[in-house]
């Protein structure tokens, strides 16, 4: 058996279960045995039935004296085993919902099994009933097998692993594949670690590690298990990313620049206020690294509306400046435009020559042509764009720079595939999804990171209320008589999604005919067409309208700064990062600014969103939250961060481990750069395997 090995052919599983299975994502053998256990239960020492309190979770080990099948309701079996240790008498009760299409009778079977006699173990919860105690069961295990024999627990006398589920699949089954697997037929990834590095770093063989997680014998070995596996997937990860480092730094870039101040001059000029500290200092980071022979690779993180925008035009000037061409992409046709106006503006009378490329681009195909060909002739300095640019293989014919704004809302792969249109451009990417920097440097290792820490001064602090729509209805138009204006937002969760933005547009035209009749209402949302969209937002900066009822399209980047109010519809169904950027679109001039949040929030998970939001203001800190309610893996899609889900690994918890990782990753890839030595082919095939595809970038042989 090799763990290659689909898991429909393993004694036990079959298409039907292979089928359950691969909704967890385990489609091999190996996959099974990465499915960690979610936690464990201690269940080593079973406790005396005199002990048991009520409410508890608890173990039993007894003797089986009468087994009674009842049929209290039509629907409804119970099986009550009454079962004896030297201590006391407890009912083991089993409840079963009838399924009239099933011909398994299972408690019939139980019963079965469990005659008067039988040792066996049960675990659930107890409760004190009147007719006595009794223990809601959820598992057991009759001590003798079906054949006779005296059989060795799985489930008991251990401390068990309890598995992620789906429905279908139950904890004992995978827990008896899984044992099988592991104990009875000791299946194993091979180790990749070289010796010397496992001890350097006190680290479990692979071989011990697999065990442990499933089996271990104590929860301090489990720990030692989990961090051992931890170590290896921040390793691999650390290792890709020091390949990646390397062979940018080989590379030499075909383009120098000079700061002319020709254009840079004059854009500072008429910027109408002055850079702040942390603008400067970023600013000056970015040319320092441009002027240098080898590429940009910068990751400029700053809280929304900390003036990302206008740093990234004067790296753009300095490319321009010098002859070169360059592109920011946003991920938004409202944002491009938006972006595309703003620039426009800054660089008025300059002699610098702007395109606007998007996929719903109005001009018919003709102009769309003339346009692709005085890019590719060079006569566009700066194209401002959406994915269109790279989806529409747009050629430029000296492209030194791009810039990427609100990365994370780019895949890796798409970074990767716009840097091959040119030789080694300068990469510089922006993001207001802030994360704690020693993140940053995990997940970016192989950038560099800059960070605007505080907001342009001024400004006030946003009000963040939780309210309900008269008085946030109220607040609307108490700032529109002090002639600011408002979204009124109705976030979508599939901005896609046709039923769930029909719902959206009739509540938003209903307010528009009731609370907020005789204002000057606009709408906007994804999938209006591109004029359409760009008309309302025109005449939302330029104050035709008091209100712009929008949906999730809005959220990132939207810069008006006479808006002063924004209301959040049923912000309990959205996330904390999305929250956090619909509220930045308020509080950016020097007004205050209100951002009311509306919906009832039902689970706890939910109101602690709400309650983030209204605590707390920094990006930062947010995030921190938000990382900690949905956990590293859904905070750090694949398809955002292009890494593989962490199983074992915590990206907030595992700091040391991870850093243990990195300098075993930066000394192991000095010393075998391309991991041609034959002791670390295993590693070579567990990083192809882990990455390829993923980081295109990397370049071993
Ligand atoms: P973000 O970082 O969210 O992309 P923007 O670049 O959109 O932020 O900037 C937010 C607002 O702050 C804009 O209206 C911009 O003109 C303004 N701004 C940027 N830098 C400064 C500054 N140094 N002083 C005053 N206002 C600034
Ligand atoms: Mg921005």
């Amino acid at each position: 058996m090799q763990i290659s090995d689909p898991v429909q052919y393993l004694k036990g599983v079959g298409p039907q279960r292979a089928k359950l299975l691969a909704r967890l994502g385990i489609t091999t053998i190996g996959d099974l045995l990465n499915h960690y256990p979610r936690e464990y239960e201690d269940r080593s020492i079973p406790r005396a039935i005199a002990h048991i309190g009520d409410g508890e979770r608890v173990t039993i080990k007894g003797q089986v004296i009468a087994v009674d099948l009842i049929k209290p309701a039509m629907k409804i079996n119970i099986l009550k085993v009454a079962v004896r240790d030297g201590t006391g008498i407890v009912y083991a009760v089993f409840f079963r919902v009838v399924n009239p299409y099933s011909r398994f009778d299972v408690l019939g079977t139980l019963k079965k099994q469990l005659v008067p006699g039988t040792i066996a173990y049960f675990s659930g919860t107890a409760e004190n009933n009147p007719g006595g105690k009794q223990i809601r069961v959820d598992e057991y295990e009759p001590l003798i097998s079906d054949t006779g024999e005296k059989s060795v627990p799985i489930h008991f006398e251990r401390i068990v692993p309890l598995y992620p589920l789906c429905e279908g699949i139950t904890q004992k089954w995978l827990r008896t594949i899984l044992f099988h697997l592991v104990i009875t037929q000791k299946i194993r990834h091979p180790d990749f670690l070289p010796n010397d590095m496992r001890r350097n770093n006190s680290l479990l063989t692979a071989e011990e590690a697999l065990e442990y997680i499933h089996f271990p014998q104590s929860f301090i070995v489990a720990e030692q298990a989990r961090r051992r596996l931890a170590f290896d997937e921040f390793f691999l990860l650390e290792l890709a990313l020091a390949m990646v480092r390397k062979s940018k730094k080989n590379t030499e870039k075909q383009y120098r620049y000079t700061v002319l101040k020709k254009f840079l001059s004059p854009f500072k000029e008429r910027l109408g206020f002055t850079f702040t500290a942390d603008q400067k200092k970023v600013i000056n980071e970015i040319f320092k690294d441009m002027a240098r022979p080898i590429p940009l690779r910068r990751l400029l993180m700053g809280d929304v509306g900390s003036g990302k925008t206008v740093v990234a035009v004067a790296a753009m000037l300095l490319a321009v400046e010098n002859g070169y061409q360059t592109t920011l992409l946003a991920p938004t046709e409202i944002l491009a435009g938006q972006h595309y106006l703003t620039i426009k503006k800054l660089l008025d009378g300059l002699p610098v020559r702007i395109a606007l490329v998007t996929s719903q681009l109005s001009s018919r195909k003709a102009e769309r042509t003339r346009l692709h060909a005085s890019i590719a002739a060079g006569e566009i300095d700066i194209v401002i764009g959406t994915h269109a640019v790279i989806d529409r293989h747009v050629s430029f014919k000296n492209l030194s720079l791009i810039v990427i704004d609100e990365q994370h809302r780019f895949g890796v792969l798409q970074r990767a595939a716009l840097q091959m249109k040119t030789n080694d451009p300068d990469v510089l990417l922006m993001t207001a999804t802030p994360i704690p920097r020693t993140l940053a440097m995990t997940i970016y290792g192989d950038m560099d990171v800059s960070v605007i820490e505080h907001v342009p001064p001024g400004r006030m602090p946003i009000e963040t209320l939780h309210l309900d729509s008269d008085k946030a209805y109220e607040i609307v138009k108490r700032e529109i008589a002090l002639k600011h204006q408002a979204y009124i937002v109705y976030p979508l969760v599939e901005e896609s999604d046709k039923t769930e933005l029909k719902a959206a547009v009739s509540e938003a035209s209903l307010l528009a005919s009731s609370v907020f009749h005789g204002y000057r209402v606009g709408l906007i949302h994804g999938q209006m067409k591109l004029e359409e969209k760009d008309t309302a937002m025109r005449k939302f900066r330029s104050g035709e309208y008091d209100i712009l009822i929008a949906t999730t399209v809005i959220e990132v980047g939207i810069d008006v700064p006479n808006a002063t109010v924004m209301v959040i519809e049923h912000a309990d169904r959205f996330g904390l990062a999305t929250l956090h950027q619909l509220r930045g679109r308020v509080g950016r001039g020097t007004e205050k600014s209100y951002c009311i949040l509306r919906g009832f929030p039902v689970s706890d998970n939910a109101r602690r969103r709400i309650k983030a939001m209204l605590t707390i203001s920094s990006g930062f800190r947010l995030a921190e939250e938000d990382l900690s309610l949905r956990g590293p893996g859904e905070f750090f899609g694949t398809a955002q961060h292009g890494i593989p889900a962490l199983k074992a690994g915590n990206l907030i918890h595992d700091i040391d481990i991870i850093q243990k990782a990195r300098s075993a990753a930066e000394s192991l890839s000095g010393g075998d750069p391309h991991l041609w030595a034959p002791s670390n082919q295993p590693l070579k095939i567990a990083l192809l395997s882990a990455y390829s595809g993923r980081l295109s970038l990397l370049n071993i042989g």
